[in-house]
């Protein structure tokens, strides 16, 4: 008898070797085995003759490869194969599919689905069907008649995503999970408590895993492709709400600790006044007002300062600094790179420093003696506020009195990375009490999900720009039209105005026919725009150089910047009206808006130029669309959310870490709306609906999955 979590290279079927490559698809035991879902059914329950086809209609055939041969007709290139039953054929056709040239080999059985229509002279064919090869010729158990009908054919089938580079087939899947399933231990405890599973109507586990690839023949086929079969529920709930107890639990732990009650006492509120350089918004004193309040309760604060790009983040977090400082503790501020941290420290330097606040900057660049003696002022409390970027924490600095702890997160740290963040601040030397944590993000999550997602954090919300600003203007150009774009450069320019040309790569290589933006700065620098002050900033320059580069653009002693991406995030220039980037198609959905965001600061009229060149993809049209379209960091989200999906979107992909096992953060929205409603109505602890011993299974249930599950290790 298997367990669920015995590792699937005892399976039958699979060894150390395919083991690795499940692995590489997070499956390494029984019960991950059995989360891989099928992506989509395909209705074998009748699969029909050749004869009795009829032209119009969606078919499943069942046939046996004849003949394959590929033509190259002037339009196109085109794949036929015929397929047999006894002495019935059927044409297949597939359009511009060269790569099929040496799919098949004759005697091969296939299920074949797709659309009949009647050929040139009246016979009738199957066009681009989806294919599946059944067995191989010679195997003899399973050849012709005799072939594996249980699991092919006659039935609703699971189609599930290939791995290995296509050498575990759907129909490998297909095997090894029915045997799994057979010899799976009966239903133990349900660890969701009976309540919950009423109010939900939720089946038993085991029963949903068995319908869940293997459905029933009454099922609803919609509700299959949709993933809304009452087993599908079962499973993505199950997912979900162990998640949401995990956080809320961790909530509630975090709730508990000891923090640091800050006062915001006059001398706190005059020293706020005295450094604005600029009447807050409404919405920057109604995020600095919720942070107070947090700030001053006696548990540690562990919040999200959400706000679109430009929004104004930075004095809101610098506020929340000051009332820290006015209580004798000491700011840890991090950025996401070293220019942002150079950024921050000089802004922190003309706001706050001329109150008095004594400030550093610890980045990785420093020389070494310079670092010590750096390290030495914050541990000895000489230092208040200490920018840097995340090595700040990783490296373990001392402090004196750590209070709070700013992670400027601008889209780069993935939701694991910041968790990873937090828990090292859990080791200040010298303070018995937790610090503070606000996390600023300018990743526009719809709020629902942020709730849920981050669902240990509390939420503020910027949802206004600074007044005078006008809407920045977006344009598609293809790059045969570049001069056009230089001219409007230069006028800009002229004008008084600073400009950005942005490019995807650093170097020239010759495969790639990206211009590179040493290239270009090269041309853009002599010729283009000789007259013209012209700098290049990118990721290998030396961080000395970049920071002069930076400092001299922000002074306006460069007029047009040539730059990779690493002026995606934070960089703040408002003189700046001009974002020219070059092969847009390629860059990502957030990335172009946090470019764009790059401009629009400052009263003047703005303009994003993204220029094409080559071949756009469709999502690379669709991205590009939207960027013309609107400027609403929310609805990009939306859609860059759509077209990359939740694990890439919220980082957990680049950190490592998988994503959810069934559940997807779009489709599920409701269910995690239940999953934590459920979670919070369990940990509120025993009534007369949940038992204490219900409560403790569940929670040594989250306990055992969630370090697989979520890849968070540190929990109750
Ligand atoms: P982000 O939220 O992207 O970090 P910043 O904090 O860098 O945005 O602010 C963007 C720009 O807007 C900065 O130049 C900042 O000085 C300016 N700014 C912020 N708040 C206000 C305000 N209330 N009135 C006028 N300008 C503001
Ligand atoms: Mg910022």
């Amino acid at each position: 008898m298997l367990e669920l979590d015995t590792p699937v290279q005892y399976l039958k079927g699979i060894g150390p070797k395919l083991a690795e490559v499940l692995a590489a698809k997070d499956i390494r035991t029984v019960d991950d085995l059995l989360h891989y879902l099928p992506f989509r059914y395909e209705d074998r329950l009748n699969p029909r003759g050749i004869a009795e086809l009829r032209p119009g209609e969606m078919a499943t055939v069942i046939a046996e490869v004849r003949t394959s041969a590929l033509f190259r007709t002037r339009r196109m290139p085109i794949f036929e194969m015929t397929a047999g039953q006894g002495r019935s054929r059927l044409k297949c056709i597939w359009f511009n599919a060269t790569y099929m040239k040496d799919r098949f080999q004759p005697g091969q059985m296939l299920a074949l689905y797709g659309k009949v229509e009647a050929g040139r002279n009246g016979e009738l064919q199957l066009m681009q069907p989806q294919v599946e090869v059944l067995s191989e010729d010679g195997e003899p158990e399973e050849a012709g008649a005799n072939l594996n009908a249980s699991l092919e054919v006659g039935r609703i089938v699971p189609i599930y995503e290939s791995a290995g580079a296509g050498r575990l087939t759907s129909r490998w899947f297909r095997r090894v999970i029915h045997a799994a399933l057979q010899s799976l231990p009966p239903d133990q405890d349900d660890p969701i408590p009976a309540i919950v599973r009423q109010r939900l109507s939720l089946i038993p586990s085991r029963e949903a895993m068995q319908k869940v690839h293997w459905p029933e023949a009454g099922e609803s086929f919609q509700d299959l492709q949709s993933f809304r079969t009452p087993s599908h529920i079962r499973l993505i709930f199950e997912e979900l709400f162990f998640i949401e107890l995990g956080l809320e639990l961790k909530r509630r732990e975090q709730r508990a600790q000891t923090g640091i009650a800050f006062q915001l006492n006059d001398a706190a509120r005059s020293a706020i006044k005295k450094i604005l350089p600029f009447h807050p918004t409404a919405a920057q004193k109604k995020v600095l007002k919720e942070i107070a309040a947090d700030m001053a309760k006696a548990s540690p604060m562990r919040r999200l300062l959400q706000g679109d790009v430009g929004s104004g983040k930075t004095i809101v977090a610098f506020e929340a600094a000051i009332i820290a400082m006015e209580n004798g503790c000491q700011v840890a501020l991090m950025a996401p790179t070293e220019i942002l941290a150079q950024q921050h420290y000089f802004s922190a330097r003309r706001i706050l420093e001329a109150a008095g606040y004594r400030i550093v900057l610890l980045t990785g660049s420093l020389e070494q003696d310079r670092k010590r003696e750096i390290r030495r002022h914050i541990s000895q409390g000489g230092a208040q506020l200490v920018i840097g970027t995340h090595a700040l924490i990783e490296q373990k600095v001392e402090f004196a009195e750590l209070g709070l702890v700013i992670v400027d997160e601008q889209h780069r740290f993935g939701v694991l990375q910041r968790f990873k963040l937090m828990s090292k601040t859990g080791t200040p030397t010298q303070t018995v009490a937790e610090p503070d944590v606000l996390v600023m993000t300018a990743t526009p999550i719809p709020r629902t999900l942020a709730l849920t997602l981050y669902g240990d954090l509390d939420l503020s919300v910027i949802d206004e720009l600074p007044p005078g600003r006008t809407p920045i203007i977006t344009r598609r150009i293809t790059d045969d039209e570049s001069d056009k774009v230089w001219e409007f450069v230069r006028k800009q320019v002229v004008e008084g105005h600073q400009a950005y040309i942005v490019y995807p790569v650093i170097e020239d290589n010759e495969e790639s026919e990206l211009k590179a933006a040493m290239k270009m700065y090269r041309q853009l620098s002599d010729r283009t725009f000789s007259e013209l002050k012209v700098g290049l900033l990118h990721g290998r320059m030396d961080s000395e150089l970049k920071e002069q580069v930076m400092r001299m653009f922000q002074k306006g002693e460069l007029q047009v910047l040539v730059a990779t991406t690493v002026i995606e995030v934070g960089v703040d220039v408002p003189n700046a009206t001009v974002m020219v980037i070059e092969h847009a198609e390629r860059f990502g959905l957030a990335q172009l808006h946090q470019l764009r965001g790059r401009i629009g600061r400052g009263a003047a009229k703005s303009y994003c130029v993204l220029m094409t060149g080559g071949k756009i993809s469709e999502d690379g049209e669709r991205r590009l669309d939207a960027m013309v379209r609107t400027c609403d960091g929310f609805e990009i989200a939306e859609l860059d959310l759509e077209l990359r999906g939740p694990g890439e979107f919220f980082g957990t992909r680049q950190a490592g870490s998988p994503s959810f096992q069934v559940a997807n953060i779009m489709r599920d929205r409701d269910l995690l709306e239940l999953a934590k409603r459920e979670a919070a109505a369990v940990l509120a602890g025993p009534n007369n609906e949940v038992s204490q011993a219900e409560i403790d299974r569940a929670l040594r249930h989250m306990r055992a999955k969630w370090p697989k599950s979520y890849g968070l290790v540190e929990v109750g």
